[in-house]
Parts: C-alpha cells; sequence; structure tokens
C-alpha cells in the first residue's frame, strides 16, 4: 500500500510542535521520507537527488509558520519545489504569425506518438483549428496505415505518400542498415506542408518514425526534417511508464532533435509522474500535454500543480 508524503511526513513530525524553526534534524527525516516518495513516484535517481538538495536549503532554517505545522511547511516547500521545476504555468501549441503552424513529434517507437498525433488533431478542431496530418514515418508501411486509421477516428484529414511513389522515388529506398524506408521522410513532410498551404490548414502535425531504442540513423532522419521543415514545435512524446531510462531518453532526443515541449503518455496507467519531473529537470523543457488514454479525446493539457499534486500524494 503506498503512503502519501503527506501521510509520511505527518508521521515522522509527530509530536514536534511549537518549535520556531526546522531543526538539522527534522529537517533530515524529513527529506529521507520525500526521497523515499520521489522513488516511489519512479523520479530517475539523479533527478532525486538533486531535488532534495533543493528542498534541503529551503527547509533549513525555515521558520515554521503559524498557521502551518511542520509536515505542511515542508509539503509547502516541496509542492512549490515541484511546481517550479514543472514549468510554473501551463503552457500550449504556440501558434505561428503565418499559418500554417507546424509541429513536429518525436519520440521512441510505441511511445505513443501516432495515438497523439490524432488527439493532437482532436484537440486543435476544439479549439476552432483546421489541422492536416502527415505521415512522415516511413520505416514501415504500417505506421501510415495507422496514422490513416488514427486520423479517421479523430476526423482530421491526413496527407500520406502514394506507396512506392514518394519524392521522385520508386518503391523501396534503402540508405543504409536500419534506415530501410519506402520514401523520404524530409520531401512528403514537405509536400505536407506545401499541401497544407494550397488547401488552408491552418496545422500541420508531422508524425516521425520511432524505434525502440534510440538509434543514431532515426535520430539523423528526425533531424532531417527539423532542418528542413523548421517547425514552430517540436513535440517529444514520452510514455509515463519509462521511469528510470527517462533521463536518458530525453537528453538523446534534445541533443538529436532540440524538442520545444513534451508530451507524457499513458499517464492513465500506475505511472505516479515521476518521468514529468525527470523530463522537465533535465531539459529544462515545458511539459504541454498528458495522454490519458487510448482514445481521441483522452488528451489533457499539462498543469505543473496538479501533477505536483500527483507525484506527492
Ligand atoms: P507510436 O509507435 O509512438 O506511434 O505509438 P502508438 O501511438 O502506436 O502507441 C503505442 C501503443 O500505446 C498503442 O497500443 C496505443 O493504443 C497505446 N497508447 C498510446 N497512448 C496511450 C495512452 O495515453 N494511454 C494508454 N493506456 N495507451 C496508449
Amino acid at each position: 500500500m503506498f503512503t502519501s508524503l503527506s501521510d509520511r511526513l505527518t508521521e515522522t513530525f509527530k509530536g514536534l510542535r511549537g518549535k520556531g524553526k526546522l531543526s538539522e534534524s527534522d529537517v533530515n527525516k524529513a527529506l529521507r521520507d520525500i526521497r523515499l516518495a520521489l522513488l516511489d513516484a519512479d523520479v530517475a535517481l539523479p533527478v532525486v537527488r538533486a531535488f532534495i538538495g533543493q528542498v534541503r536549503e529551503r527547509a533549513l532554517g525555515a521558520e515554521v509558520s503559524q498557521a502551518l505545522n511542520p509536515a505542511q511547511q515542508v509539503v509547502k516547500i516541496v509542492n512549490e519545489e515541484l511546481v517550479g521545476i514543472l514549468g510554473g504555468e501551463t503552457r500550449t501549441v504556440r501558434y505561428a504569425k503565418t499559418p500554417p503552424t507546424v509541429i513536429m513529434l518525436a519520440g521512441l517507437q510505441g511511445s505513443g506518438k501516432t495515438t497523439f498525433a490524432g488527439k493532437l488533431g482532436y484537440w486543435l478542431k476544439e479549439q476552432g483549428h483546421t489541422p492536416l496530418l502527415v505521415a512522415a514515418d516511413l520505416q514501415r508501411p504500417s505506421a501510415v496505415t495507422q496514422l490513416e486509421v488514427t486520423g479517421q477516428r479523430a476526423g482530421v484529414p491526413v496527407f500520406a505518400p502514394e506507396r512506392g511513389n514518394v519524392g521522385g522515388h520508386d518503391a523501396v529506398l534503402g540508405t543504409g542498415e536500419g534506415t530501410r524506408s519506402f520514401g523520404d521522410p524530409v520531401a512528403v513532410s514537405r509536400a505536407g506542408i506545401a499541401e497544407a498551404r494550397a488547401k488552408q490548414y491552418d496545422v500541420v502535425i508531422v508524425d516521425t518514425a520511432g524505434r525502440l531504442a534510440v538509434d543514431e540513423d532515426l535520430m539523423q532522419q528526425a533531424a532531417d526534417i527539423r532542418a528542413a521543415i523548421q517547425p514552430d514545435e517540436v513535440l517529444f512524446v514520452i510514455d509515463a511508464m519509462i521511469g528510470q531510462a527517462a533521463v536518458e531518453t530525453a537528453l538523446a532526443f534534445q541533443q538529436g532533435v532540440d524538442f520545444t515541449g513534451v508530451v507524457l503518455s499513458k499517464l492513465d496507467g500506475d505511472a505516479r509522474g515521476g518521468a514529468a519531473l525527470s523530463v522537465a529537470t533535465v531539459t529544462g523543457r515545458p511539459i504541454m500535454f498528458s495522454s490519458v488514454g487510448e482514445q481521441t479525446k483522452d488528451l489533457e493539457v499539462f498543469h505543473p500543480d496538479r501533477m505536483a499534486g500527483r507525484i506527492l500524494d
């Protein structure tokens, strides 16, 4: 059974009342509780260490206010630090001054990218936009089909290459081990954006290829697409259940494609949100959306304060 941080701290500070300041030994006990709570929430170890250091500084010598008991005081500090790292304010898509706004998606295969493309398209439509999905994941023909199905479900049109005739190439293209594809994703992305301009779609969502593990060829492909289409946003989709691997994966994608925002997927599962803290800490990029299910409507705008609560409770 999971014990919330608030409960743990209340237990730790039992019998401690009326002191003017939190003593070093009180703070150390509290930090141990915080450490356990963060590890339970699957926050990556180096991130836990850095966080504990920050909280220690603020908690030592903090006046225990009249209104709060020591446990509440520490929870307040932890909460404020969490919200700060998670970006403070909610931030979503920044639209281009001249449409179309181009949003590129990147992430590991299976992270929930294609599902998110449909959800984002639906969400944008609800906001009054006219989105177009572009299938630039050409590693597997099934990925294109999957995006087409996802788009249909979301009621959002999909621009996909004609099989075997993309960007002037015929049949299967192979540019080396690991990058076999049936078309040129840069050409398809460009063509998709041109289509949006011609038909006045105001947001283009470019779905790119992923791999099960971080892979140099695929990262290069994503970097090439990014350089060619100059997207307004690059959203990195990461599975919230990824746990300790969040740091390494996020850093690899930051270095490879330099994303502008993060999407946490599969937050409807058992994940307690540790990945959010890990990714936000090591990349400094805002988390914009949470994906909370397999249906088109299962998308939420990310709220740092709510996630802080989820990590704490
Ligand atoms: P991609 O390879 O990154 O494009 O990943 P997909 O979009 O194909 O998703 C991989 C699997 O995760 C599929 O079975 C999806 O139905 C599932 N999935 C995607 N997003 C979510 C989510 O937010 N919650 C849950 N429970 N499943 C999801």
